[in-house]
């Protein structure tokens, strides 16, 4: 079986499921590179925003986690849940601003990275550096990159090679993992 095959045959399984490629909804063009966008996330953060400004690890107990989080969030963000498809309403925020952990408030996307994969889960072409770690799962008969939160270790989403240009990566993140802080309260 190639692959296409078995990503058809496999067209109901949640974050598995590599999008049709006809036409990504490509991140606007300009002459910010990827470089750039990284290094300049925080041109995205609104001015006294609430976020986590350092990695250093953040441990807290099973039960503080599930006082802390809602029952959606625990599960997604610490059993590696996956949320139903098209069910976050920030699959449709185009707002500008920053996406930070639901879990621990670090600042893992900027609205810039974000595109409109159509795969009904927010979608990123890049990331903030440094705010994940990645791991191997096994999934079926399929191997897929897991990233969780590098300060929380809450688990996010997977990581897939056939995203947009220019990274080409598609970070399919649960949007229930996410907290979106717009920059201005204008849209
Ligand atoms: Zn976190």
């Amino acid at each position: 079986m190639n692959r296409r095959n078995l990503l058809k045959g496999l067209a109901a399984v949640p974050l598995l499921v590599a999008p049709i490629r006809r036409g990504w909804a490509a991140p606007e063009r300009g002459s910010v590179s990827v470089t750039e966008l990284q290094k300049n996330w925080k041109d995205f953060l609104a001015a006294g925003a609430d976020v986590a400004l350092t990695t250093e690890p953040l441990k807290r107990s099973n039960e503080e986690w599930k006082r802390l989080l809602t029952p959606g969030q625990y599960k997604i963000l610490r059993k590696e849940g996956t949320e139903r498809a098209f069910t976050s309403p920030l699959n449709d925020e185009k707002r500008s601003g920053v996406y930070v952990c639901a879990g621990c408030s670090l600042p893992l996307f900027t609205s810039a990275m974000k595109f409109d994969s159509g795969t009904g889960w927010p979608s990123f072409f890049t990331t903030i550096p440094g705010a994940f770690a990645t791991k191997k799962d096994n999934f079926l008969i399929y191997t897929r990159t897991e990233y969780h939160c590098v300060r929380c270790g809450g688990h996010h989403g997977h990581v897939f090679d056939d995203g947009p240009p220019p990274t080409g990566q598609r970070w399919c993140n649960n949007g229930v993992a996410l907290r979106f802080i717009p920059k201005s309260g204008k849209a």
